[in-house]
């Protein structure tokens, strides 16, 4: 009599964990390189470059030429834009801001010598924003729309999102029309003109920035740069989950905003924890639709 062939033993639920976590760990991997290719290459060389030639200006500063133009992204002074091969447009109007002005002066003492002070004063100054301006192109780092239709994926995480108590709206993000989404601590927008897998990926981010970074007590503990970093990252292991493609525009947003390598295998656990929640919570969305 043959024997039968044994069966093969059923995947417990510690072992498919245990695989999703392998795989979770491979592709945040291969995220790290193509970071680290994007910061090696020339373009992204010769965008640091000019960035660091910018001048940083203070929160107060910042605020002002924000009131005086809302749409400011680069902003220099008339002879800055010359050096970086582009000039000021005729009629164009400055924006103001303060430039602080040490200063010296003498006075007498307590004990009735004379006594050198420093003080400190501020004068208006002028600068433009670039879109003031004309000529030579700023080397910049293109991050791509992702192009793919991901329907499935979009209303699966839409359903996610539901589960989880936070509304998802779609449309135009208040005050940021470019913006891609938003998370608000319960609630989610989505920018809807773009297609489908980039609304996906968008999505996947903002609930990863509501796992993540809406925790009071962990307020203060991370940068905006790795909070970026992280829901990147989550976005893009969810992505690759469900066969979507994001590698090119993850890679650079997270490099743009200053991840490397390095710092992604730091926030590893917690990008591996956060993408299984929402590769779990998906996966279970599609079965409750299938038993329904
Ligand atoms: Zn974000």
């Amino acid at each position: 009599m043959a024997s039968l062939p044994e069966s093969p033993r059923k995947p417990s639920g510690k072992d498919k964990a245990k695989a999703l976590r392998t795989r979770i760990d491979d592709d945040v991997e291969s995220l790290a390189k193509a970071v680290d290719a994007v910061r090696a290459s020339d373009t992204f060389k010769a965008f640091l470059d000019v960035q660091a030639r910018f001048h940083r200006y203070s929160w107060h500063n910042v605020m002002l030429i924000l009131s005086q133009r809302p749409s400011a992204s680069r902003v220099a002074g008339f002879k800055a834009w010359n050096g970086f091969g582009r000039h000021v447009c005729k009629g164009e109007h400055g924006i103001m801001i303060f430039a602080p002005r040490p200063f010296k002066k003498e006075r007498e003492s307590t004990n009735g010598d004379t006594e050198t002070v420093d003080g400190l004063t501020f004068r208006p100054v002028y600068v433009f924003d670039v879109s003031q301006t004309d000529g030579e192109p700023l080397p910049k780092v293109d991050v791509p729309t992702v192009a793919a239709a991901a329907d499935t994926l979009l209303a699966r995480l839409t359903d996610v999102a539901t589960t989880r108590g936070i509304a998802v709206t779609f449309g135009k993000i208040a005050d940021r029309p470019d913006a891609f989404g938003a998370s608000n601590n319960g609630a989610i927008e989505v920018n809807d003109a773009h297609p489908t897998g980039q609304q996906a990926k968008t999505l996947a981010h903002e609930l990863a920035h509501e796992a993540l970074h809406w925790n009071e007590k962990e307020r203060g503990t991370f940068t905006h740069s790795l909070a970026e970093l992280e829901a990147e990252s989550v976005a893009y292991v969810v992505c690759r989950r469900f066969g979507l493609d994001v590698e090119v525009r993850a890679s650079r947003y997270i490099a743009l905003w200053g991840g490397d390598a390095k710092s992604l295998r730091e926030s590893l656990d917690r990008i591996a924890t956060t993408a299984r929640g929402i590769i779990d919570d998906a996966e279970s969305v599609e079965t409750r639709k299938a038993v329904a």
